[in-house]
């Protein structure tokens, strides 16, 4: 077996085990994106030097007999709208083409701490704004299960390498779907935790009160080993939770007797595919036969989501996007006449389509004429969702719903017609309205090959129970010992 196809956990031990050097490891990862890059486009930024130079600072220390951390030695890629120190975060976008960081965000840190290697930073939708990874100013990054397909977005580069073995893991965020989305079509395991249990200090905002930064893995444990070292509270981030730290693999055990498990049946059938709903009533069966308590459960609002999402998320982002104005951050037009001028021209040819849209539709909804029809109305359907999430999880633990109404599409399928990219968020959206934690994982694959994302959702803080269910199923099915083919 290549080094590069172990899971986090398995690397990690080997190199505490000392049964490989972490120069080996690093040696295969390099070696893997240097074959597969071209083809995938995973990465906009390697840190091949900074990388090993850190890999034999670790070393010395574990042959020396001191602690490297729980990720010691392990290569992890991360999202480039995630600040790290001294290396360019561009949030795939011209205006942040040269931004370095002077400071690392608290994730980073945390990883840094745990002795995780960041290897490189990943190719994401610009701003975060996307579902594919298409509207990225740099390139498009391909599905490691068909090159011609999206690997989901806006995180598609963090799944993708971890996909295709170019990393062990990932962090990504998710502010409607960007970290669930991207692992249901590229068969990995994506978890977006509650809002607040990770702090968003150095995440570059798109919509603050729906961003939150969570990984990839290529299994739960994976996952939950690196939500281990990511969460806690921050006190550089006035929306981090107070919670206490927990070891969030003490959850994974095999089993989901009495475990309820709230089946939205209205809100699934509507407008998805055929073969992902087959791969979810077959799952609903798997755990039935596990033991799990099946629930019939209703979201009737859940189906306004889109809608909200689209209105809250457009007004957070014209005003978090209104710091680029070519003075205080980002690209500048190199000839203009006036202030205005400066401003216009700078933002002009430093934003992409996608965030321009954004940005005009956030202003359009939070102007003074509107606010009352749009923006306002949204908040009180945002609280009608929270509150009918509240009333379901009386009746069971967890509600699971597919990740995604398709499989991943081809390059450039939905690019001209923005509403249908957006109709690939609607089994992800509620979530980030509310608040809460979900999981997706590889739940299946459709008839022409792609894999098929299968997410559960809990309460607020419920994460434990969450990466149980997840775990449990994931150990009684074969899903997660298939991998893409590419080579
Ligand atoms: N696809 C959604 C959007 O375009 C979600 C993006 C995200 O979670 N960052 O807004």
């Amino acid at each position: 077996m290549e080094l590069y196809s172990k899971t986090l956990n398995e690397i990690s031990k080997d190199i505490k085990d000392k049964k490989v050097t972490i120069k080996e490891v690093l040696d295969s990862v390099y070696k893997r994106i240097d074959k597969l890059e071209p083809k995938i486009g995973a990465y906009i930024t390697l840190t091949k030097d900074a990388s090993y130079k850190r890999a034999e600072e670790l070393q010395k220390k574990l042959d020396n007999g001191e602690d490297i951390g729980a990720l010691g030695g392990v290569p992890i890629a991360i999202k480039d709208n995630i600040c790290t120190k001294n290396i360019k975060t561009t949030c795939a976008s011209k205006m942040l083409e040269n931004f370095e960081p002077i400071y690392n965000a608290t994730v980073i840190e945390k990883l840094e701490d745990a002795g995780a290697i960041i290897i490189g930073k990943t190719n994401m939708d610009e701003f975060a704004m996307g579902s594919s990874t298409e509207t990225s100013y740099f390139k498009r990054t391909a599905n490691p299960w068909d090159t011609e397909r999206v690997p989901g977005g806006s995180s598609g580069g963090s799944a993708a390498c971890v996909s295709a073995d170019m990393a062990y893991a990932s962090l990504g965020s998710d502010t409607g779907g960007s970290i669930r989305q991207p692992a249901s079509y590229c068969g990995v395991v994506g978890l977006k935790p509650t809002y607040g249990l990770i702090s968003r200090y150095g995440l570059i905002a798109f919509a603050s009160s729906l961003d939150q930064i969570g990984p990839f893995g290529k299994t739960v444990e994976d996952t939950a080993l690196m939500l281990n070292v990511i969460a806690g509270h921050d006190k550089k981030d006035t929306t981090s939770a107070s919670i206490e730290k927990k070891d969030y693999t003490k959850c994974l055990v095999n089993d989901v007797k009495n475990i309820k498990i709230g089946i939205p049946r209205d809100f699934v059938n509507d407008g998805i595919n055929k073969d992902v709903k087959e791969a979810y009533d077959k799952s609903i069966n798997k755990l039935k036969e596990l033991g799990a308590e099946i629930v019939d459960i209703k979201l009737e609002y859940a189906k306004y989501s889109l809608a909200t999402y689209y209105i809250i998320a457009t007004a957070e982002a014209s005003s978090n996007l209104g710091r680029y104005d070519g003075i205080r951050y980002g690209h500048r037009a190199k000839e203009f006449s006036d202030l205005i001028d400066l401003y216009t021209k700078s933002r002009t040819e430093g934003f992409g389509d996608e965030v321009k849209r954004r940005i005009m539709l956030g202003t359009y909804v939070l102007s003074s004429g509107y606010y009352d029809a749009y923006y306002k109305r949204a908040q009180q359907v945002r609280t009608l969702i929270v509150q009918e999430f509240k009333k379901n999880f009386e009746k069971c633990d967890v509600i699971m719903i597919p990740t995604a109404p398709n499989t991943s599409f081809k390059m450039g399928e939905h690019s001209t017609n923005p509403l249908e990219m957006y109709l690939e968020d609607i089994f992800t959206v509620p979530v980030n309205i509310a608040g809460l934690p979900a999981i997706s994982i590889p739940g299946g694959f459709a008839s022409n090959g792609m894999p098929i994302g299968l997410q559960f959702i809990t309460k607020a803080f419920d994460e434990e129970k969450l990466l149980q269910i997840a775990y449990t199923y994931e150990q009684n099915t074969e899903f997660k010992s298939k991998k893409p083919s590419i080579n």
